[in-house]
């Protein structure tokens, strides 16, 4: 089996994740993580989790100053690497690319990133095969994650004529101190469309969609209010059974205590899942509600972990290690102990 040397640059939310996930994979190889200030995260990397540190190239006295261990620049953590995942804070990327272009690299960069830095915009259920062999591959944003997993599950079972959502953003991730609101609900922004709708276009084109946004105080879990026409009639317990089947979604029931985010997140902690991540998207069985070819539904967007499959599998795609989503959805879902939830 091909064993492929990945690079993660930026260690944060999303980073490092994607780093313990690429660890778990039997066809990659996860050479180095980057850092840029010699801060705890950059301890537990190096000395409790054995990862090679990389760092900009003025900052690697100040790492060993701090006792930190650093295997070398960022620079020549992209030369050692088949492939990159970018995941540094939204713009930083495009700056990246630059680097990854003149080393000859191809690279994956996150939904923080304008849609035009990559060759394609990805999420794994709906356009796996338009990513193979692509250079640059841009992973959509959580909430597009969300919406478009359920979204191109309903269009592969049925066809969607058109979808509308609201979008109940978390404020912040549990580590943030300095974003808000602390009790106000904010439309994100007034003027519609929000540019949910907008990122779920750069993947599937064709689809009318449009969508609202207002942000909550709250750093659990995003929730989205959908609501999804779709080509033909359709009986809800044809669409109970499409989401159910459907990789890297699961059902909740409210009336086994599921009442809000709070309660997904309690599950997962209890059980012992890591950080209490919930990569797949939930989807509150009892919200389903159809009415000839119109349903909705409720579901919750886990925004810190979300993208981590899709991630993966983005590697497989840009380096050709599984032809077709199936091959690489049943590695990273087995690897991560997807869907495994209740
Ligand atoms: P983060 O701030 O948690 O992590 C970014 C990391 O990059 C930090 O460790 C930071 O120190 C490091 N960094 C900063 N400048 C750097 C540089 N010049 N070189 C190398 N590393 C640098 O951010 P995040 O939440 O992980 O977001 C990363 C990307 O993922 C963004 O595009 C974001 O939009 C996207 N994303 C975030 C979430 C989320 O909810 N957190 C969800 C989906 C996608």
């Amino acid at each position: 089996m091909t064993v492929v040397k990945v690079a993660v640059n930026g260690f944060g939310t999303i980073g490092k994740r994607v780093a313990e996930a690429v660890t778990r994979q039997p066809d990659m190889q996860l050479i180095g993580v980057s850092k840029t200030r010699p801060d705890y995260t950059a301890v537990i990397a190096t000395k409790v989790l054995g990862y090679d540190l990389y760092v900009p190239a003025d900052k690697v006295e100040a790492f060993e100053k701090a006792g930190i261990r650093v295997a070398g620049t960022i620079e020549e953590m992209v030369e050692k690497a088949d492939i990159v995942v970018d995941a540094t804070p939204g713009g930083k990327g495009a700056e990246y690319k630059k680097l990854y272009v003149e080393k000859g690299k191809p690279a994956i960069f996150q939904g923080g990133e304008d849609a035009d830095v990559a060759d394609v915009s990805f999420s794994t259920l709906c356009n796996y095969t338009e990513a193979l062999g692509k250079r640059y591959i841009r992973v959509v944003s959580c909430n597009t994650t969300g919406l478009l997993r359920a979204i191109c599950t309903l269009r592969r079972e049925f066809g969607v004529r058109s979808v509308r959502a609201t979008i109940v953003r978390r404020a912040a991730d549990p580590k943030e101190v300095k974003r808000g609101p602390v009790n106000a609900i904010v439309p994100n922004p007034a003027k519609l469309p929000s540019h949910h709708g907008l990122d779920v276009k750069t993947v599937v084109p064709d689809l009318d969609i449009i969508t609202a946004a207002v942000v909550v105080p709250t750093t659990l879990m995003h929730v989205h209010v959908v609501y999804a026409r779709l080509a033909r009639s359709v009986t809800r317990e044809e669409v109970e059974r499409a989401f159910e089947e459907a990789p890297r979604i699961i059902l909740v029931d409210e009336a086994l205590g599921f009442k809000s985010t709070a309660d997904i997140i309690e599950a997962a902690r209890d059980l012992g899942r890591r950080r209490y991540d919930v990569p797949e998207l939930v989807i509150w069985r009892e919200s389903i509600t159809v009415n000839g070819d119109e349903v909705i539904w409720m579901q919750a967007v886990h925004q810190e972990s979300i993208v981590v499959p899709e991630n993966i599998d983005a590697i497989r795609a840009a380096l050709r290690l599984a032809d077709k989503p199936e091959d690489t959805i049943r590695v990273t879902d087995e690897t991560l102990g997807l869907k495994k939830f209740l």
